[in-house]
This record gives structure tokens, C-alpha cells and sequence, in this order.
């Protein structure tokens, strides 16, 4: 009925925007391992936490009960800026797929940062500053996180340090711009601003850096600094629990029409858009309320899930992390060359990593000449530019609409995409010259990685 046609985009109104951040871990059968202390190997008690992180902060890792969180007036009021996100039907995409599958996906890249990762980088900043520190640390690889955090920092007022992975720093140079502008200060990494930094360059002078690297520097520089803290993008149960607005929104949306997704597709580094998205739905599943399928999607070149190991490791490259239970590559691994910096870490956050060697989830992985195959369809369809790490989610969702018209079943989809491409035009223009190549790491490349903690 053609007064019954689902729109293109499904909005929700301002004052619908979710008052909670639900917590995926209250309605785990299981919990995750809790992490350790590495160097007496007990769990980890909050207060040891407390000169890393800011203390809500500290309280929001380690809380598994409390389902719903009250998301803070203030940051009710930031979301209001760029939130609820729309929720968009690929009416085009199925048509050039001909396929029988509804396709919608949840559209992050709406704000400056061009991604999901303002949501928590808003809620992180905002607790630094409401404790009174005087500042933060962070790393970023891609540049999306450092852009977010630098937005959030800016907003309010907090004096703010980015250790940018080298190869992006020097790669791209226009996202190091942008936290500039935004009142960030960028180093970077390896830098000779910090001990870890130091060891490192010593080894390795040529290094390009990696992510684990510039974790541990910023972490080094926070405990060091008077009244600063390091905040994380990723990985960490209270960014999972920040991002679930992503899923909360999406439900409330589709929920308007009736809709329910038979299947949803996410692109994981460190699993937080994927945990954010699916965990309202997630929830159902663990509930015995409904059963969707929910497929992880990460490179070839960096497949934690899919070729990793279930076991303690360090979420850095110096150790000065406390050890989490995760699936990981090793912290020492660096990935070949893949344009995906967003999903170029070695670990996956511990509630994902459960949750999918519990059985709850699938994890597929894909070469990035497939990845960018998809990214081109899709803009050319939807008319726009995803970023790769997204376009990774879109590869997962176009290949399940092409198993639904070869089935014949018209399943509903539903997919993250995370955010925008325009930074990411060098790995495009490699992509569209033909000189794009694969790497996929051999089974002994891998085992010389695999952490032997136990
Ligand atoms: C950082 C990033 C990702 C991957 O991070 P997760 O924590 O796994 O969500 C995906 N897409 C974009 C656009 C990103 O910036």
C-alpha cells in the first residue's frame, strides 16, 4: 500500500531521544572474565582503575548490574545537537541487488567528527570535567577518535593531548587539522615524549607506530600529569554502554513501523558501534524474547574474532594495561596494510568476545578489495561516501541480501553504518586505480603473536 511505504530515512523526534544507556551486561547469562591485575594476576578492583580513568568512568567499567543507566542532563542536551540519527531503508541498494531482503541501516556520520565515536567521547569528557581534572590523554589510529574526543574536550573546556598513530599522522594530515582546530594538542606516536615512546623508537626508529603503542603512551602521560586521566575510544564496557544509544534509537525507530530485524550486520575494531547497535536487540535474544542473527565483520588483515584466540592479553604494546579476557591476535601484532584504521586493533571488547564464544554471534572477515567493491555500490546506490571500516558492515549486508534473493526469503536486515569516508580518499583512489592490495596473515605470522598467558 502505497500510503503504508516505509520512508527513506526513519526519524525520530528530539524528544525521543533515549534517557538511558542500557547495559548489555545485566542480562548476560554469563559474565565476561573480569580483567587482572598483571602483576599480582587478581581481578581488578575499581579503586585500582582510579589513576587511569576518571571515577564515574572507573564505576561504569566495573558495574554489570545496573541495567539502565540515566544518561546526564548535559549530555542529553550535546546528543540534542546531532541525535537521534536516522535510520535509513536502502530502497535503492535492494533495487540494484534485486534481492527480496528490506535493508535499512543506522547512519552515525552525521555529526563532524564523521562518526559514532562522539557518542562516548561526549559522556567521557563530560565526567573528567564534572570530577574537576584538569585534562585528558587519548590515542587515535584513524583519526575519528581524536577528532570526536577533541570535539567533546572543546565543548567543555577540558585541555586535551592526541597520540596519533605516525602512518596517519603523516597520512593524514587534514584529520590531525581538524583536532587542531578543535583545541587539541597532537603528538606523534612513537613520540620521545614518553618512556614507552622512547623504547620503542630505540627498537624501531622507522616504525610507523601502531594503536597499542600510542595507548601506551597516552596512558604513561596521564598517570604522570597532575590531574589528568586517559579515556579510550573502544573496546571498554562503558563505551559499549555509551553507544548502545546507537541500538536503543535504532529499536524505538523501526519499532514505529512495526519492523524487527531478522538479521544485524556490524563492522567491529573494537566492537563498540556493533555492541552499541545490537544491544537493545542482544537483549531480546538473551531474554528468550526474539532470535536475530547478529554477524560481526572485520578485516582480513586484522581478524581477532575469526582467527584469534579466546584468552587474557594486554590491550597495549608496552603491558601497562591490566589483562582482559578477549579475543586477540597478541598485542604485539601489527596489521598489514589496510585502509580500515578503525579496525586495525589486535583485541575485541570482552562483553563481544563472550558473547561470541558463548555462541550469541557470527563473525565473518573480508579482503578490502571486496570491502571497497561494496563501498563503491553503495555510494553510487545511496549516495554516500562511507568510510572502510564501515563499508565493511555494508559487505556483510549486501552479501546476506544476495543470499536472500538466491533463497528467496524476504528477511529483514539491518546494518551499522558507522560514518563517512572523506578522509579516506587516498585508500579510495587506490581502490579505483587498481593498485589496491590484500594482506591476510598466514597461520605461523599469527602464531608468532598469540599472547601465552594462559
Ligand atoms: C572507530 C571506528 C570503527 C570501529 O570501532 P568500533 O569500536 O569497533 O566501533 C568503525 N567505524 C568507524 C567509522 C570508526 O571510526
Amino acid at each position: 500500500m502505497a500510503n503504508n511505504k516505509i520512508p527513506n530515512r526513519i526519524l525520530l523526534a528530539e524528544d525521543q531521544l533515549p534517557r538511558y544507556w542500557y547495559n548489555l551486561r545485566a542480562d548476560m547469562p554469563e559474565q565476561p572474565d573480569p580483567m587482572l591485575n598483571p602483576g599480582t594476576g587478581q581481578p581488578l578492583q575499581t579503586q585500582e582503575l582510579y589513576p587511569v580513568f576518571c571515577e564515574e568512568l572507573c564505576r561504569q567499567e566495573m558495574d554489570s548490574q545496573t541495567r539502565y543507566v540515566e544518561i546526564p542532563e548535559e549530555i542529553v542536551e550535546y546528543y540534542k545537537t546531532y541525535r537521534p540519527s536516522p535510520v535509513h531503508r536502502a530502497y535503492r541498494l535492494e533495487e540494484l541487488l534485486d534481492t527480496p531482503a528490506q535493508i535499512y541501516y543506522k547512519f552515525e556520520g552525521n555529526n563532524t567528527s564523521g562518526s559514532h565515536k562522539l557518542n562516548s567521547a561526549i559522556a567521557q569528557a563530560y565526567y573528567a570535567k564534572k570530577e574537576g581534572l584538569r585534562g585528558l590523554t587519548t590515542e587515535t589510529g584513524a583519526g575519528q577518535w581524536g577528532t570526536a574526543l577533541a570535539m567533546a574536550c572543546a565543548y567543555f573546556q577540558l585541555p586535551l593531548t592526541v597520540y596519533m598513530v605516525k602512518g596517519s599522522f603523516t597520512q593524514k594530515p587534514y584529520r590531525r587539522s581538524i583536532i587542531q582546530t578543535f583545541g587539541a594538542k597532537v603528538v606523534a606516536s612513537p613520540s620521545d615524549t614518553t618512556n614507552a615512546g622512547r623504547a620503542i623508537l630505540e627498537k624501531n626508529p622507522d616504525t610507523t607506530g601502531s594503536l597499542g603503542c600510542a595507548i601506551s603512551e597516552a596512558i604513561e602521560k596521564a598517570v604522570t600529569t597532575e590531574g589528568y586521566r586517559y579515556v579510550l575510544g573502544s573496546v571498554l564496557n562503558q563505551v559499549l554502554l555509551h553507544q548502545s544509544v546507537i541500538g536503543l534509537e535504532a529499536k524505538a525507530a523501526l519499532e514505529q513501523y512495526d519492523i524487527y530485524p531478522d538479521i544485524i550486520v556490524g563492522c567491529a575494531g573494537g566492537g563498540s558501534n556493533l555492541g552499541g547497535l545490537i544491544a537493545p536487540f542482544m537483549q531480546d535474544k538473551l531474554t528468550g524474547k526474539a532470535n536475530p542473527r547478529i554477524v560481526a565483520v572485520e578485516p582480513a588483515s586484522c581478524p581477532s574474532l575469526t582467527r584469534g584466540k579466546y584468552t587474557y592479553d594486554f590491550c597495549d604494546l608496552a603491558n601497562v594495561t591490566p589483562l582482559a579476557k578477549m579475543y586477540t591476535l597478541g598485542s604485539a601484532f601489527i596489521p598489514g596494510a589496510n585502509h580500515a584504521g578503525g579496525l586495525r586493533y589486535h583485541g575485541m571488547s570482552p562483553i563481544l568476545s563472550k558473547l561470541y564464544h558463548d555462541g550469541y554471534m557470527e563473525a565473518v572477515s573480508y579482503e578490502q578489495t571486496n570491502v571497497f567493491k561494496a563501498a563503491e555500490l553503495f555510494s553510487r546506490a545511496e549516495g554516500i561516501l562511507p568510510a572502510p571500516e564501515s563499508s565493511h558492515a555494508i559487505r556483510g549486508a549486501i552479501d546476506e541480501a544476495v543470499k536472500c534473493k538466491e533463497s528467496g526469503e524476504a528477511k529483514v536486515i539491518l546494518f551499522g553504518l558507522t560514518g563517512t569516508g572523506y578522509f579516506d580518499m587516498s585508500a579510495y583512489e587506490q581502490y579505483l586505480s587498481g593498485t589496491m592490495s590484500d594482506t591476510i596473515p598466514s597461520d605461523e605470522e599469527l602464531a608468532a603473536f598469540v599472547p601465552k598467558l594462559g
